[in-house]
């Protein structure tokens, strides 16, 4: 079968409203999963030899996709600061602005040696697994509270080989067992209830909500994360969190009233406010 012939008669079975350039990059995607084709051999045309298992599988993908099923699940994996993890419906999928603030972290804390990380709410775990990864002397916490985030961050710090220190944890009930820490980090769920219908069918259909939305409070995370912190962090220490963008002043706010200095909200690569540090006086 000629693997660009494939190509074009998936992409004509899709029909998302949406661009069609977003369309075929989903479908090569997908063709990609087929043991040795590559973009380029899909394109030029490479004769394929299609089990029947892939053939249903390709074929059972695309109304998946009609379906608004992210394409990162239906594949099982995305890629983050250039690496592949895996993903499935009980993790959130990576997101772009995510990276930046690894990149950030990152530069704040890789002229310290040895330092202690914690990352709050791991999911994947790529926050976790690509802070020691970059950061090999780094010694590296993740916590989160369902079981089977873990589970998949794990994993993929197994396959990734790195090492990182799972626990499950609940940062709004219990403090934070480790002490004398560097570095928190933590993209926590702050999605509002009341955005809901604001967001992508793909994201309120399939991706867990529990990794979405804050309950109750918006901002319950950061006042969880400021004070249990705040008990964590050694003088010196510094806090990383992303944020809602609606809320930079409020987050800052919390923040500076539970005594953190150098209190900043950074703006993502599309100018929005996008992450809060500060750090724990007295060192
Ligand atoms: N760190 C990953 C990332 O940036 O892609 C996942 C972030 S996701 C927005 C938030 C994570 O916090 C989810 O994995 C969710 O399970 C976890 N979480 C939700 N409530 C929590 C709680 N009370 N304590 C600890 N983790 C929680
Ligand atoms: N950035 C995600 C979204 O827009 C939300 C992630 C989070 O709640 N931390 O869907």
């Amino acid at each position: 079968m000629n693997s660009r012939k494939l190509f074009t008669e998936l992409v004509l079975q899709v029909n998302l409203n949406e661009p069609a350039s977003e369309i075929r990059e989903k479908v090569l995607l997908l063709m990609e999963q087929v043991p040795g084709l590559t973009k380029p051999k899909i394109l030029t045309g490479t004769s394929i030899n299609l089990t029947p298992e892939l053939n249903s599988w390709l074929r059972e993908s695309v109304s998946r996709i009609n379906n608004h099923e992210p394409i990162q699940y239906i594949v099982g994996e995305t890629e983050f600061y250039r690496r592949k993890f895996k993903v499935n419906s009980s993790v959130l999928i990576p997101r772009p602005e995510t990276e930046e603030l690894v990149q950030q972290a990152i530069s704040l804390i890789e002229s310290k040696s040895n330092p202690a990380l914690l990352d709050i709410g791991t999911g994947s775990g790529c926050i976790a697994i690509t802070l020691n990864l970059e950061l090999p002397t780094a010694i590296v916490y993740a916590t989160d509270v369902s079981t089977r985030a873990l589970e998949v961050a794990h994993e993929n710090a197994n396959r990734l080989d790195a090492r990182v220190t799972f626990l499950h944890h609940n940062i709004l009930i219990s403090e934070i067992p480790f002490k004398s820490l560097d570095l928190i980090i933590s993209n926590p769920p702050y999605v509002d209830e009341s955005e809901k219908e604001t967001l992508d069918t793909n994201v309120v259909k399939y991706e867990p909500h529990e990794a979405l939305f804050a309950p109750g409070n918006p901002l319950i995370f950061y006042q969880a994360i400021a004070s249990k912190g705040g008990r964590a962090l050694k003088p010196g220490g510094l806090l990383m969190v992303e944020i809602n963008e609606r809320f930079g002043t409020e987050t800052a706010a919390i923040f500076s009233q539970e005594g953190y200095s150098t209190v900043r909200i950074i703006k993502d690569i599309s100018g929005k406010d996008r992450f809060v540090t500060a750090i724990k006086p007295g060192a």
